[in-house]
C-alpha cells in the first residue's frame, strides 16, 4: 500500500565523487532511504520514459548559471544513460566519471562534465514518479476491505518491482514486461519479494481474480537464473490454498532454493468492510494449529535436506494457536521479519533497559493491539524491570476502524486509540502508541496525528520503538523524563 510519487533530494558532487545524497520526504510521506553502492555499467535499454530529475536549485553556482543550468533544467542522462527514476540515478551516478546531460528550460541540451577538482552542489527533484499498479482482483486484497474515506494513497494497489527492491513490497509477477526483466537483470535489483499464494496456476488465477496472468514458474526460473534472490509469501486462505495445496506450493518453491531464499506463510487479514467481496473464512485457533503442524513437518524435512527450514509461519499463527514462539535459531537470519515472521522472537530477545531512571511521578500508558497484549505485557515487565522510578500500564486497543478481527498493532488508527483511552479513563503523562502505526508524515490510518491526541487528552503521545529499551531511551533523550 505504499506509493512513490515525487521524491526530492540534493546531490553534492566533489572531486568526481558524490559525497552526499539527502532525500527529503516525498508527497506521500514515504521515506526513501539512500541505497548504497551498486555496480556500474550496463546497456542503454530502458523500460519506460517520462520521469525525470528536475534541477531545483544550483546553490548559487555562478558557473552553472552561466552554462544555462538553472532551476527547472531537466537531467536527462548520466554518462549517456537515460535517467528514468531514482533507481537509475543511484545506479548510473555511482560511477567515478560523471557526464550529466541537462535540458535547459529553453529546450537546449547542455552537457556537464564533472572534473576532479570541481565542487558542485545540485539539488535535484524527481517529477511525479508513476507507480506501476496491479490489475489483479485478489480475493483477499486488503485494499478492497478498507473503509471509504481514508486518504487516497492507501487505496493505491501498487505492483511495482522497484518498490519491491527498495522497500520489500510484494509483487505477484503479473505485470513485468520484457524490458522490466532486462532492467532487473542488468541493474541486479535483488532481492525481490514475490507473492506466490499457490503454484497451482488455475488456483492462482482464481485467487488473483484474473485468468490472463503470466505463469509463475518461468518467471521465477528466469529471475533465479539471473542471480536475483527472491523471498516469497503465501497469504493463507483457509479452505483455498491450505492443506495439500500449501504443501505442494512449498515443495514447488523449494526447487528454486537457494535462489528462492524463503517462504513466509501469513494469515489472511479480514476486515469488517468486505461488502460484495468473496466470502473468506478467517484463520481460527484450530486452523492455525493445523497450519503450524503441516509447516512443521515440511520445515523439519527441509532442515535435513537443505540445511534451512525455508518456510516460516507468521508470528500470528503461534499466538492464535497459543503455542510458544520458536527460538531465534528457528528463523535463521530472519529473512522475513518485516512480514511479521520472527518479529515477536526479536522482541522477546531484545536487550533489557538498564541504567535508566525515571521520575516516579511520571505515569506511562502503553497502547497495543489485542493480538500481542499478553506477550507485550510480560515482555515489558521483564525488559523494564530494573528501570528505577518507572510506572506504567498497558491498555489493549480494539480496532474499530477495520473491525475487531484486525488485531495487529500497526493497523490501529488514532480514533481507535482515542476510544480506548476514553474508555479506560486512564490518567497518564505519557501515552506510547505502537511502532509503525504512524506513517512518515506522522499520520495514523485515519489521518489523525499525535498532536490531535495530545490536544484532546492533554497528555504527551510518543510512538514506540520496536525494542522496549530503545523506547525508554527515546523518552529520556527526546522528552528528558
Ligand atoms: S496484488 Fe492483489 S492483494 Fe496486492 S494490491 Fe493487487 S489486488 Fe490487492
Amino acid at each position: 500500500m505504499r506509493n512513490l510519487p515525487g521524491t526530492a533530494f540534493s546531490v553534492k558532487i566533489y572531486q568526481r565523487h558524490i559525497i552526499g545524497i539527502i532525500l527529503y520526504m516525498n508527497h506521500a510521506g514515504i521515506y526513501c532511504p539512500v541505497l548504497v553502492g551498486g555496480p556500474i555499467g550496463g546497456s542503454s535499454a530502458k523500460p519506460y520514459r517520462g520521469v525525470m530529475l528536475v534541477l531545483k536549485s544550483t546553490v548559487d553556482d555562478e558557473f552553472l548559471t552561466e552554462q544555462g543550468i538553472i532551476s527547472g533544467s531537466k537531467l536527462l542522462k548520466v554518462n549517456g544513460e537515460d535517467i528514468c527514476d531514482i533507481l537509475d540515478w543511484e545506479y548510473y551516478a555511482s560511477s567515478d566519471e560523471l557526464i550529466l546531460l541537462f535540458e535547459s528550460i529553453d529546450g537546449e541540451m547542455i552537457e556537464l562534465e564533472i572534473e576532479p577538482d570541481d565542487l558542485i552542489e545540485l539539488e535535484l527533484e524527481f517529477e511525479q514518479e508513476r507507480v506501476k499498479v496491479c490489475r489483479n482482483q485478489c480475493v483477499f486484497c486488503f485494499i478492497y476491505q478498507l473503509p471509504k474515506g481514508l486518504r487516497r494513497a492507501l487505496y493505491v494497489k501498487d505492483e511495482d518491482y522497484r518498490l519491491s527492491f527498495r522497500y520489500g513490497n510484494y509483487i505477484t509477477l503479473t505485470n513485468l514486461t520484457e524490458a522490466d526483466f532486462e532492467r532487473i537483470e542488468r541493474q541486479r535489483l535483488s532481492p525481490l519479494y514475490i507473492s506466490v499464494h499457490t503454484t497451482n496456476e488455475p488456483l492462482r488465477s482464481e485467487m488473483l481474480g484474473r485468468d490472463d496472468i503470466p505463469e509463475l514458474a518461468p518467471q521465477i526460473s528466469r529471475l533465479v537464473d539471473a542471480g536475483i534472490e527472491l523471498h516469497t509469501q503465501i497469504v493463507l486462505c483457509p479452505g483455498i490454498n491450505d492443506g495439500d495445496e500449501l504443501e505442494r506450493t512449498i515443495i514447488d518453491l523449494k526447487q528454486y532454493h537457494p535462489g528462492v531464499g524463503s517462504v513466509a506463510v501469513v494469515p489472511v487479514g479480514l476486515t469488517t468492510h468486505r461488502d460484495r467481496l468473496p466470502k473468506l473464512d478467517p484463520v481460527t485457533p484450530e486452523i492455525a494449529a493445523r497450519v503450524l503442524d503441516r509447516i512443521d513437518s515440511i520445515s523439519n524435512a527441509n532442515l535435513r535436506d537443505i540445511g534451512t527450514r525455508f518456510v516460516y509461519p507468521a508470528d500470528e499463527f503461534f499466538i492464535l494457536a497459543d503455542r510458544p514462539i520458536p527460538e531465534a535459531e528457528y528463523y535463521g537470519d530472519f529473512p522475513q521479519v518485516e512480514n511479521g515472521v520472527g518479529m515477536v522472537r526479536q522482541l522477546l530477545d531484545s536487550e533489557p533497559a538498564e541504567d535508566i531512571e525515571f521520575d516516579p511521578a511520571v505515569r506511562i500508558t502503553v497502547c497495543t493491539g489485542t493480538l500481542i497484549e499478553n506477550i507485550l505485557s510480560s515482555v515489558l515487565a521483564e525488559k523494564w524491570r530494573d528501570v528505577r522510578g518507572l510506572s506504567w500500564e498497558i491498555i489493549p486497543v480494539r480496532n474499530i476502524l477495520l473491525g475487531e478481527s484486525v488485531t495487529v498493532s500497526a493497523l490501529l488508527s488514532g480514533g481507535d486509540i482515542e476510544a480506548a483511552l476514553k474508555q479506560s479513563n486512564q490518567k497518564s503523562d505519557i501515552v506510547i502508541v505502537p511502532p509503525d502505526s504512524l506513517n512518515d508524515d506522522g499520520l495514523f490510518l485515519d489521518d489523525m496525528t499525535l498532536a490531535d491526541l495530545e490536544s484532546e487528552f492533554g497528555m504527551r503521545f510518543v510512538e514506540a520503538e520496536y525494542s522496549p529499551a530503545a523506547t525508554l531511551v527515546k523518552l529520556k533523550m527526546e522528552y528528558g523524563l
